[in-house]
């Protein structure tokens, strides 16, 4: 086994990669080109063998598959019983991790196990260039909501920030290694009984890829928790609106609330002060509507529309 083995776990649905997965791999890719080293993404679960070529798609020199079915859906104990095992029987330079749904909570439990270093939400992973003789990681991470920027080293367990990294294609026909998995029955202690889906408005803010706001402008916040509804958005608002209730106080943005960069930003009266604009200015798509031309987010805005706000939301909901 390779001293300059790198590890991906990769997380799969509906027969493909997950992106955040892809992610790490192109991560993984760069790291291990650098220090003349491979990387192995590790498959599991039903299905876990369909991956294998999208994965040697993206960089995978090695794949490891455990298609067992006690492997399928939320499955922390047997997953973490797993990667351990593994882990210690060839010790990789480092894990890492895409920011989709398991990965966080999978890293978090596996570097407790192992009691390793673990790095989650890193915005960068580099190689240690100032060591070069010891194979390791600088990775870079932003803390107190995204006002500082941390730069650690030494760190095994890694998960990357959604998008951080470009998914690029590096093919090469993968190995494959089947392995089983071995747990005992009383070690897994975790029944799923029902699994609800999550109402796309109210999912945490700071992973929204579409966020409708409300503002003052916005009276009644019925019809726009409507349209969010119909869109598929998640709701979020201005300071004012949570501080007297309209909304509940997680969903404010801006700086003294949640950061958010969402694909696209619709906001309906919202004036654009800069603490709000502090918490959404990296939004890729801004629109707004505001009955005043001059507001501040208007000049913020990828289409802004000179409305009256409840007006607009009225006629969307109707249309769609
Ligand atoms: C320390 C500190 C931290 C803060 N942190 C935050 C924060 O995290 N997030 C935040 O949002 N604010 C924060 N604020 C408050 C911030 O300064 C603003 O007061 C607040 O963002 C204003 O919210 P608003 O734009 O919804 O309301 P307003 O400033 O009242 O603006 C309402 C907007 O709606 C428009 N409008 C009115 N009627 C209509 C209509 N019928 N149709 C369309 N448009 C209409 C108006 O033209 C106006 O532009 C903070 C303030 C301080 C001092």
């Amino acid at each position: 086994m390779s001293d300059r083995e790198i590890w991906v776990f990769a997380q799969h649905a509906d027969g493909r990669p997950a992106d955040p997965s892809l992610e790490a791999l192109s991560a993984a890719r760069k790291l291990a080109d650098w220090q003349n080293g491979t990387v192995t993404a590790i498959s599991l679960g039903p299905g876990a063998r369909n991956l294998v070529a999208a994965l040697g798609e993206h960089g995978a020199d090695r794949v490891i598959v455990c298609d067992d079915t006690r492997l399928s859906g939320y499955a922390p104990e047997a997953t973490v019983h797993l990667l351990a095992d593994l882990v210690r029987g060839r010790a990789p330079l480092a894990i890492l991790f895409g920011d989709a749904g398991l990965g966080n909570d999978l890293a978090a439990r596996l570097a407790a196990r192992l009691g390793c270093g673990f790095a989650p939400h890193c915005t960068s992973v580099e190689p240690a260039v100032e060591l070069p003789s010891q194979p390791g990681f600088v990775v870079k991470r932003l803390a107190y909501n995204d006002k500082l920027q941390i730069t650690l080293a030494g760190a095994q367990i890694i998960t990357l920030q959604r998008e951080a990294v470009e998914i690029k294609r590096a093919p090469r026909a993968p190995q494959v290694e089947e392995v089983a998995l071995a747990i005992p029955t009383e070690a897994v202690r975790l029944q799923i009984g029902e699994t609800l889906k999550a109402d796309p408005r109210t999912i945490p803010l700071a992973q929204a890829e579409f966020i409708i706001s409300g503002g003052n402008g916005v009276r009644n916040f019925a019809p726009l928790w409507a349209l969010a509804d119909r869109l598929g958005a998640a709701v979020g608002g201005s300071r004012v609106v949570c501080d007297d209730g309209r909304l509940p106080r997680e969903r404010q943005i801006g700086e003294s609330g949640t950061t958010v960069s969402p694909r696209c930003y619709l906001a309906f009266g919202i004036s654009g002060a800069s603490q709000h604009l502090r918490g959404m200015q990296d939004s890729k798509l801004i629109i707004v509507v505001n009955s005043d031309r001059h507001a501040p987010l208007m000049k913020l805005a990828n289409l802004a529309v000179v409305a009256d706000a409840e007006a607009v939301i009225r006629a969307m909901v109707e249309r769609l």
